[in-house]
């Protein structure tokens, strides 16, 4: 075993030794139908302990994005040298929205376009994500 972890606890569903099945974890409630990301006991929206967990989608729509030019403060983890990138807000059907790098140059981003989940090891054994350009006919 490596020893492959999460960014954060909750975040991610599958196997993440193998890579397979791995996504995104999250949370609907079952009175208001709030979605969340990650394992929720509580629904943020209106309090309610009523959640189940939902496996959400790998598939999503950049919302928008921002490109992120300098190094992040603090211990950041990302390319070394540091490489400007695209940080997207990307749409889940699931009727939620998340914020996550986009694994193309800043360049190719265009608002609207297809992306899919991404796992990504980074050297230190912590699994976290991003987002790819969907090709056309991908299929998951
Ligand atoms: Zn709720």
């Amino acid at each position: 075993m490596s020893g492959r972890r999460p960014v954060r606890d909750g975040l991610l569903v599958g196997n993440l030794e193998t890579g397979e099945a791995v996504g995104l974890a999250g949370a609907r409630c079952r009175a208001c139908g709030e979605a969340t990301l990650g394992r929720n006991l509580l629904c943020p929206n209106c309090g309610s302990e009523d959640v189940e967990p939902l496996a959400l989608s790998a598939k999503g729509k950049v919302w928008t994005y921002t490109v992120v030019r300098y190094p992040p403060p603090g211990d950041y983890k990302g390319a070394d040298p540091f490489r400007p990138f695209a940080l997207g807000l990307v749409e889940l059907p699931d009727g939620l929205r998340v914020l996550a790098p986009l694994a193309c140059a800043p360049e190719e981003v265009r608002i609207g376009m297809d992306v899919v989940f991404q796992p990504r090891v980074r050297p230190d054994g912590v699994v976290q994500f991003e987002y790819a350009l969907a090709s056309e006919g991908t299929a998951q």
